[in-house]
């Protein structure tokens, strides 16, 4: 289809049946399906809960303490390395606050070693990912916060098979604990001679499986842990980023929490006509409302707001749009936001694919020389599925097919 010349395609859901609500609209999923809730763990509870666990297990609730140690500073799981722990107990303490969470399934290294992506299984079966990505002087971690998405974008992986579940503060933050625990054991290749940051996650970011703050509660118990100095993994808050396809009541939330996390919205395009159907949550909270929300967050944090891109070939990658985008972004101001597209990594057999670098390029010319800082984002892991979400249907669908 053409209009004035310029290749138009309209997102579709393509061999697959996405899901409607009773209006034929595409369906939202925004409560977490019951289903057993995980084992309750240290990371899920605030120090004060820890110390009183200890104390209900039978132990003095400084021991509280000293697992947190064990965990947080060195990834320790294992009684038999807890000698400052008393032994009479020890396997009770640990198996009742470190309960196993993760179990690794896959594991996929490119990027010469620098890059390693994770398939885990959850205590009920449920299957999530992280990615693990060392760049010169830091290491970061792409993680997920459900299981599945209840957010049902055509273009995305995850979306398409639902929301299986949330995932708890523990089963998030444990993900950066397994990651520390194989980058201490070397496991993570690529680090340079000259490079001398600290052998650690330092920065994270919520673009794995599911919509972070459709999981509020847990993803913020999580990011205290992570940021927490003496009882946590001391983290700053600054090397966290948290993305959100742009739920504005729960942006506006975050704005209040006073932590000065990165903020990153997935807009992937500028008119609500598009938008509309690329993420169904627009329907609810359009493009105005959410960039008035990531604009509050700037103005209370002072903390610069990403604008995230996915640039897909004759969909949204049209000069037009780069000047609307443009356009938007200026009538709330200067220096609050910049723009990181991202090339589109497509599911496998996808019709839909990455823009051309002509096209790229030309987005990324229009926005900057409206004075918008624009860069184009690496797309680590991209032959190993790297979109959210690929690793997971790939493990699926070959179970269903041994079946
Ligand atoms: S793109 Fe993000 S919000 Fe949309 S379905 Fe995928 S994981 Fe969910």
């Amino acid at each position: 289809m053409t209009t004035s010349g310029i290749r138009q395609v309209k997102p579709k859901a393509e061999g697959w049946q996405q899901r409607k609500d009773e209006s034929g609209r595409p369906l939202l999923q925004f409560a977490s399906p019951k289903r057993g809730k995980p084992p309750v763990h240290l990371a899920d509870l605030t120090p004060d809960e820890r110390i009183a666990k200890a104390k209900e297990l039978g132990l003095p609730g400084f021991r509280a303490k000293q697992l947190a140690k064990h965990y947080f500073d060195h990834y320790t799981r294992d009684p038999e390395k807890m000698t400052d722990l008393p032994k009479d107990g020890r396997e009770e303490l640990v198996a009742g606050m470190l309960p196993n969470l993760l179990t690794e399934v896959r594991r996929l290294q490119t990027d010469g070693g620098d890059t390693i992506k994770f398939l885990w299984r959850l205590h009920d079966g449920a299957l999530v990912e992280s990615v693990l990505m060392r760049y010169p002087g830091r290491i970061t971690l792409c993680v997920s916060s459900q299981a599945g998405c209840g957010m049902n974008c055509p273009f995305c992986a995850t979306g398409q098979n639902g929301l299986t579940r949330n995932m708890s503060a523990a089963e998030i933050v444990d993900q950066v604990v397994r990651a520390n625990e194989i980058i201490a054991a070397g496991e993570l290749g690529g680090k340079r001679d000259d490079d001398n940051s600290a052998e650690r996650v330092s920065n994270i970011v919520f673009m794995g499986m599911g919509e972070p703050l459709a999981n509020y509660k847990r993803v913020m118990q999580a990011v205290r842990t992570m940021v927490d100095k003496k009882q946590g993994l001391g983290m700053s808050a600054r090397g966290i980023t948290i993305s959100t396809v742009g739920l504005a009541p729960a942006i506006r939330k975050l704005t209040d929490e006073d932590l000065p996390v990165t903020f990153a919205l997935s807009l992937h395009a500028p008119d609500d006509e598009l938008r509309d159907e690329m993420i169904p949550v627009n329907s609810r909270w359009k493009v105005d409302e959410v960039l008035d929300a990531a604009r509050g967050y700037y103005e209370r944090t002072g903390r610069r707001v990403s604008i995230e891109y996915a640039l897909i070939k004759d969909m949204n990658d049209h000069p037009w749009r780069a000047e609307l985008l443009a356009d938007k972004l200026l009538e709330r101001g200067h220096g609050w936001v910049h723009v990181n597209p991202i090339p589109l990594n497509p599911t496998p057999g996808s019709v839909w694919d990455a823009s051309p670098i002509a096209a790229q390029r030309e987005f990324v010319r229009r926005l900057n020389d409206r004075g918008i800082p624009t860069t184009i984002r690496d797309t680590r892991g991209k032959e190993i599925d790297g979109a959210c979400g690929q690793l997971v249907v790939t493990e699926e669908d070959e179970r269903l097919s041994a079946v």
